[in-house]
């Protein structure tokens, strides 16, 4: 199997390549990248004058809910949703039922992930037993089993001992601990952002320094142990301050945010649509500059979905009983577009906090366009306006706040190991 990419505009971040260039494929390989290609007997040959050819996304934090919720999304369905999207290769997170906590559901999810054959799954493990916070899970083990990271998200580590040994038990295997930053007591009974919004609406609210506490502390943990931490969805101009300091003080901490968080604020929620409820809500508008900032100097390394299906049965209730999340896989690349399009990152930058970044964070093969490479690669046509449409999602949740949002920038072409996953190419 032969495939011949002709004339697209290779941005690649990885080796600092932004030109014109040909690429073929053969098998899972990436076997030449020359300027041109003359064609290749058998090739499949697609032209990609004024698309861009980037590495592979890599969306670092996506829950696929098996096993324990398949009619929210399966494996399968996630990652067809991935690929749709732009995404060669996924995260998902251990708040599964039962949880990720031990070698048999990491295996689980690494079977089911090959079976479906769509974008390559990468498992995060529990930090602690069943998500609760007391007891270890069994990092070594959970490694061996193919757990490339750890995380309670969805909840977060209450414990200040119990995460100080989790990040050192984690560090000394080279295994990220992903954070997830709620103080449950200050969060305590809030459905949305603190602030003007929720005083109108009459909603309980939940302040930012629920998020800027916990952010403070698992730096000052990583600073004082010595260790790493990665901040999952920093939603607070707090949270990015923090973060801003402790790269400046070489504290090993990177962070990342998802789309919704720069491109909606609180005012969304004036409908009382529980599409826009999740944790950590929609911010201020000085939030969502903050977050944007934050993106614009490094602060924040990589952008991830935080893709978070549920059923109508979640989500059409009061506001205040609705489930907390919302999905992302098939939007997060198109609403980033907007970064681009404004000037606050450049495509490449995008494609760092896209691709390049999040293999480096959670320390897996980077999708990279160079010879002799896994060719994991991304088609994006920048110009391509489409409009949100939830039912032509292929997750198996609507849970969307885009719905109907008319975006620009869009992946039309994923092959994942040398093999075509998803094509708009015609
Ligand atoms: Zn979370």
């Amino acid at each position: 199997m032969k495939i011949l990419l002709k004339g697209g505009r290779i941005v690649d971040p990885s080796q600092n390549i932004d030109s014109t260039m040909d690429i073929l494929i053969e098998g899972d390989t990436i076997s030449r990248i020359e300027n041109t290609i003359d064609p290749v007997a058998g090739a499949q040959v697609f032209d990609l004058k004024d698309k861009v050819v980037s590495p592979g996304l890599i969306d670092m934090h996506t829950h696929l809910r098996e096993p324990g919720f398949e009619y929210k999304e399966t494996i399968r369905t996630g990652s067809e949703a991935a690929v749709a999207g732009g995404f060669t290769a996924i995260a998902c997170m251990a708040n599964t039922e039962p949880v990720n906590d031990n070698r048999s559901i990491t295996e689980f999810i690494l079977k089911q992930a090959r079976l479906a054959d769509m974008a390559h799954v990468y498992p995060v493990a529990a930090v602690s037993k069943g998500l609760k916070g007391k007891t270890l899970a069994e990092f070594g083990e959970l490694k061996d089993a193919g757990a490339v990271a750890l995380s309670d998200d969805g909840n977060p580590v209450e414990d200040s001992g119990l995460m100080k040994n989790a990040l050192e038990y984690a560090y000394s295997l080279g295994m990220p601990v992903i954070s997830h930053c709620e103080d449950k007591g200050l969060a305590s009974g809030g459905v949305m952002n603190e602030g003007l919004v929720s005083t109108l609406l009459g909603l309980q609210g939940i302040p930012n320094i629920a998020e800027d506490i916990m952010t403070s502390r698992d730096i000052a943990i990583a600073g004082y142990t010595g260790t790493s931490v990665h901040i999952s969805h920093v939603s607070t101009a707090g949270s990015v301050r923090a973060v801003r300091e402790a790269k400046k003080m070489g504290i090993k901490v990177t962070a990342e945010t998802a789309p919704h968080y720069f491109a909606l604020t609180d005012d969304a929620l004036k409908g009382y649509s529980t599409d826009f409820k999740m944790y950590p809500p929609l911010r201020s508008r000085e939030d969502t500059e903050a977050i944007m900032a934050g993106l614009q100097d490094g602060t924040i390394d990589a952008i991830a979905s935080d893709h978070a299906p549920h059923s109508t049965i979640e989500k059409d209730v009061e506001f205040d009983y609705a489930a907390n999340g919302i999905i992302g896989l098939e939007t997060s690349l198109s609403v980033s577009m907007k970064l681009v399009d404004e000037g606050i990152l450049s495509l490449g930058q995008l494609i760092e906090k896209m691709s390049t970044n999040p293999a480096a964070i959670l320390k897996i093969p980077k999708d990279t366009l160079q010879k002799g490479a896994t060719a994991n690669i991304t088609v994006i046509d920048t110009h391509k306006v489409w409009t949100v449409d939830s039912e032509r999602f292929r997750s198996k949740s609507r849970n969307t706040p885009f719905q109907g949002w008319q975006l620009k920038g869009k992946a039309v072409l994923t092959i994942v190991s040398g093999k075509v996953k998803y094509s708009e190419m015609g």
